[in-house]
């Protein structure tokens, strides 16, 4: 049997909030604001328009936001066009304002949700009101400060919260691959981090922020199609009516028009509920794999472990950049000659060398 499973659930509307969140990164006029909110008024896939009033900016100087008069325009204009809109949240007083202009549903942002003593003083604002929240990821990939946050929220009394996965900052801009292509993105998905987040706390609703993640907006529904292919409840896309002029997050905001198409060409996934016969002599040869692989490693670890012997018994230290010079460079080799790709050698070659100098520094202790 066959059931039709929509690209990110977007159609479900059993979720607490509703499921596509859409709307330019600031307030920046009221006209603008009109303008955007008249064109996604239009599109009854959005159920929420985000709309940024206090801005958090990394370097001083830029645009912060308009702030109170900004939610009174986003009042009036919710009352005209029957919509809601939603903003971020990043200290008491911008919750206290936000229920004074009928905002219910609230964002705490990426550089708020990794700081437990911000986090509870939103909390505390909060507390006793009927607000619902959606919790960014940190900046930091730390599952458990995104997962305390969603927590502290939910000990005050906050029973809508859902997350939303923006992207993690690197010190250097990571490459991952986004469908053939390997991209440079402004934050980097780390797609394994917010499916961690789904595994703990499995009745949080979960959105995808691909606006963030790609810091342009060629790469945004390239990151939709991407997203599809893990376990999201919804979106959040920032769209503006003239996004080359935009005050902030000017090239990863999608004009209206372009985030109609992008909705519109998100061709439902076909899934099957039953394993596809098919798939299982594959999936048996990679359980097999993966077998050999894991005997292979614990033979190389047990090499490690003798070889730590010998270092002790020299004097040497555990550590050979030399050595493991030649490693690298003789793998990377080997690597480009079947094809595997060079980031990943990289990355796995790391991981394998930083438990073989855990084995060995252990066993020299
Ligand atoms: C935003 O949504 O405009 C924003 C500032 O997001 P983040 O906290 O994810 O950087
Ligand atoms: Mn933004």
């Amino acid at each position: 049997m066959k059931k039709i499973v929509y690209l990110c659930k977007l159609f479900h509307e059993q979720n607490m909030i509703k499921t596509i969140i859409a709307g330019p990164c600031s307030v920046e006029s009221r006209e603008r604001l009109r303008q955007v909110t008249e064109a996604l008024a239009a599109m009854p896939r959005v159920g929420l328009i985000r709309a940024g009033v206090w801005k958090p900016r990394t370097r001083p100087g830029g645009f912060e936001g308009l702030g109170e008069q900004a939610l009174r325009w986003m009042r009036d204009l919710a009352a005209e066009f029957g919509v809601s809109y939603c903003c971020e949240v990043a200290t008491p007083e911008h919750v206290v304002l936000c229920q004074r202009y009928g905002i219910d549903t609230v964002w705490v942002g990426a550089r708020t949700s990794g700081n437990p003593f911000m986090v509870g003083e939103l909390c505390q604002a909060l507390h006793g009101s009927n607000m619902k929240v959606l919790v960014k990821n940190p900046t930091s990939p730390d599952v458990g400060l995104w997962i305390g946050a969603i927590e502290r929220l939910r000990q005050a009394g906050v029973s809508d919260v859902s997350a939303v996965h923006r992207g993690f900052s690197t010190y250097h801009t990571l490459r991952a691959s986004a469908g053939s292509q390997r991209v440079s993105y402004r934050n980097t998905p780390l797609w394994e981090v917010p499916m961690t987040l789904r595994r703990e706390m499995p009745d949080v609703p979960l959105l995808c922020d691909p606006s963030h993640m790609a810091g342009r907006r060629d790469l945004v529904a390239p990151l939709v199609r991407m997203a599809a292919q893990f376990d999201y409840d919804g979106l959040m896309v920032e769209v503006h009516p003239d996004p080359d002029s935009a005050l902030t997050d000017a090239p990863q905001q999608l004009t209206p028009l372009d985030f109609a198409a992008m909705l519109d060409g998100m061709a439902p996934l076909e899934a099957s509920t039953v394993p596809a016969p098919q798939l299982e002599p594959l999936r048996r040869q990679i359980d097999e794999i993966d077998h050999e692989m894991l005997a292979l490693l614990a033979r190389r670890m047990e090499m490690s472990r003798q070889i730590a012997f010998i270092k002790r018994d020299l004097r040497m230290p555990v550590y050979q950049s030399g050595r493991w010079a030649d490693v690298v460079a003789d793998r990377l080799g080997q690597a480009a000659e079947l094809g595997l790709d060079d980031d990943f050698t990289r990355a796995l070659l790391e991981k394998i060398h930083a438990e073989s100098m855990r084995v060995q520094l252990a066993d020299k202790a």
